[in-house]
Parts: C-alpha cells; structure tokens; sequence
C-alpha cells in the first residue's frame, strides 16, 4: 500500500493512525479538505478484513463528507474516522475515550459524530476527551426527520424536472425501508396525498406504516420492480447495481440512503434509461444540517428549514447536469468542487 499515492489520488489532506495499547484501540482519521471549515465526519466502528481496507474505507468516506457539506452550502470540511474491530468485546469507554483524545490533538481541525458501529453514548465517551464532537444526548437530537424534511423536497424538485410539476399528491411512491428515515419521509408523503408502496425487511415497521399512512405493502425483494412513480431508497446503499436495473418501472430515484449507486456507471445507465437520480448525498444531506447546527447553536426550527433549501439545490444540479450534458451525480460532484474552487480563491485581507 503507496499510502502517500493513496492520499494524492483523491487530494487528501491528512491520514492519522492513532493506537492506544492497554485498551486495544487502533483508529484512522482521514481529513480529506478543509477549504470550507472544519472537517466534519462520522466515528465508524467496524471489522475490517484488512488494514488497508480500513484505510481506503476511511479516505472513500473522507472525501464523501467533503462533497455533502460543499453542496449543502454549509462552512464545513470532509473528514472521517474508523476504528478497528476485532469482533472481541471490548471497553467502550476507554475504545472512545482514547479516540477522543487523538480527535482533541488536532484541535477542531476534525470534528466527529455518530456513524455506522456508534450510538451517542459512545458520543459521550469522546466529549470526556474532547469538545470536537457533535450528536451528543439531549443536544440535536435525532436527526431522521430532518433528513426526512430534506428528502421530501428534493423529491418534489425532482417531480418538477421530471413531471413538471412539483405536486406529489396522486403519484405512487415506492419506499424501500420503514425505518427512521423511511417512516418519516412516508408521513410527509401522506400528508401530501401521494400512493404509497412500502417494504421493510421488518414486519411490525411496514406495518405501522401501511396502517397509519395506509400504505400498501409488498415483500422487500419486490419493491425493485414496483409500478410507480418515484423509487424512494431509504434502507441500504448499492441498491441501484447490474440486478435491479433492469428491474425498475419508475422515472424518478430520489430516496435517503447512502451510496445508493453500487458504482458510477450505474448513474450513467439511469440517465440512459431515462431515470432521474437525485443524488445521495444532495438529497439525505439534512442530517449533516441538522448536527451543523449543534455547533452552531440552530434552533430545530432553522435545521428544518435549511433542510428545505435542498429543493433548490436539487433544482441547481438538474439544471447544471442539462447545461453540461452530465449525468446528476456528476453534475453534483461538480457543483461541490466549483463551491470549494470559489472560496478557496477569495482574496485574503490583512485585518
Ligand atoms: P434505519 O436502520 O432506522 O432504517 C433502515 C430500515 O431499512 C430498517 O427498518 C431495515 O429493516 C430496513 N431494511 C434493511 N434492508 C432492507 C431491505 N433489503 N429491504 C427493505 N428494507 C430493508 O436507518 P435510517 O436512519 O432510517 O437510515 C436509512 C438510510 O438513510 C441509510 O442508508 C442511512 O445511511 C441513510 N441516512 C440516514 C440519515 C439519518 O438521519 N438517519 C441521514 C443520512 C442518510
């Protein structure tokens, strides 16, 4: 592993191999940019097969974050860290506390969060270390239904490109997955009068949500080939690969998971196909607003609102990928980097 090749490649700044023995910790944080603030990123607490995977995991993730919090407008860089598993139980307090300390040796240059493997008690561990962490207990709390708010308007901006009409009352949306962004996303949808079809590999979750938004719900395997309108993901990444494309009957994707192209060129065969793709990371990025706001003391009513200006957003990068002849997700890769260029060559001052 070239591990100073692997950071130009994608123009990182900082890759940092922490280890502290007597509690068995090994992590990563990788600060990718931080043109446009702090780099912001997510705790991830998992089994890698190998270090190396662990360290491309970690740089992948980094830059990620950089692109989300460019194109959500917010004063915030991209950064990630992992910390390896080995599947054996340990002290968590002393895994997180000695995270913590290494995350408060770089000052505020990297600030952490909850991710896949973290829950905000170990949150809590860090912030016993370090103030350079947000998604504590009692603080912005669950983030879901903002990141909700933000999927149901980059949805009706995606109606108006597609449909011309930004009105979801009467069209038939398909949710993969009830669960905290899922459900939230299908009351706003209820409420707007939309169809709504619904599956979740959890029964008692479909359920409350077919009795309460009276949704009709089908078995998790066949909502990849339901009749509808839009096709909102908002269970697990990779959903939109070489098996399922051939599969879907809709003209829209728009949904709150993450990764949800298992690779590039599976963007560039829905543009082929006709299929408009919100963005991952425009349209789910109401989360990452809402724990901005906790560093910068926003009421929830403000995280909501800039979760509504994804609409806009979402409406900037159609327009950019038809300007450019782009397929959307590069045309949101686009929008991000054009932000970073234009800050980072504003003339300094002396003050
Ligand atoms: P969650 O765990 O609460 O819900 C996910 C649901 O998907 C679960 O109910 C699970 O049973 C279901 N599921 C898993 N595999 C499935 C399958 N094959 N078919 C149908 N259902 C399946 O998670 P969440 O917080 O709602 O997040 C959902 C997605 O949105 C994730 O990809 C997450 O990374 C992304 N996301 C969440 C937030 C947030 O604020 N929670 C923010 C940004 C992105």
């Amino acid at each position: 592993m070239e591990l100073f090749q692997l950071l130009a490649e994608h123009d990182h700044e900082q890759l940092l191999f922490c280890h502290e023995p007597s509690s068995g910790y090994r992590g990563l944080i990788a600060i990718h940019n931080t043109t446009l603030g702090p780099a912001l990123g997510g705790t991830r607490y998992w089994k890698y097969a190998s270090e190396e995977e662990a360290v491309i995991d970690v740089l992948r993730l980094a830059k990620g974050m950089t692109y989300k919090a460019a194109v959500a407008g917010l004063n915030l860089g991209g950064g990630k860290s992992v910390i390896m598993a080995d599947g054996k139980p340990v002290d968590r307090e002393a895994i997180f506390r000695a995270h913590g300390r290494f995350v408060e040796s770089l000052k505020g240059r990297y600030i952490t969060a909850e991710d896949v493997g973290t829950s905000p008690p170990d949150m809590d561990y860090i912030y016993l270390e370090t103030s350079h962490v947000v998604g504590l207990q009692g603080r912005s709390g669950d983030p879901s239904p903002v990141t909700a708010h933000g999927v149901y308007r980059g949805m009706a901006a995606s109606a108006l490109t597609k449909f011309g009409d930004d009105s979801l009352k009467g069209k038939t949306i398909a949710v993969q997955g009830c669960g905290h962004v899922g459900y939230y996303l299908c009351q706003y949808l209820a409420e707007e009068g939309a169809r709504l079809v619904v599956a979740d590999l959890a029964a008692e979750k479909v359920q409350r949500v077919a009795d309460e938004f009276k949704a009709r719900a089908v078995k998790p395997e066949q909502i990849y080939g339901v009749e509808a309108d839009i096709f909102a993901p908002c269970a697990l990444g990779a959903v939109v690969n070489d098996t399922t494309l051939a599969q879907f009957k809709v003209k829209v994707i728009a949904g709150g998971a993450n990764n949800v192209l298992a690779e590039p060129r599976h963007g560039d065969e829905l543009e082929r196909k006709g299929i408009l793709y919100a963005p991952d990371y425009v349209i789910n990025a109401g989360g990452l607003m809402n724990v901005n706001g906790e560093l910068e003391g926003w009421s929830a009513d403000r995280a909501h609102r800039k979760a509504g200006e994804i609409y806009d957003t979402m409406l900037k990068v159609f327009e950019l990928a038809k300007e450019e002849g782009l397929p959307t997700y590069r045309a949101a890769d686009r929008l991000a980097e054009r932000r970073i260029a234009a800050v980072a060559k504003l003339k300094r001052t002396w003050v």
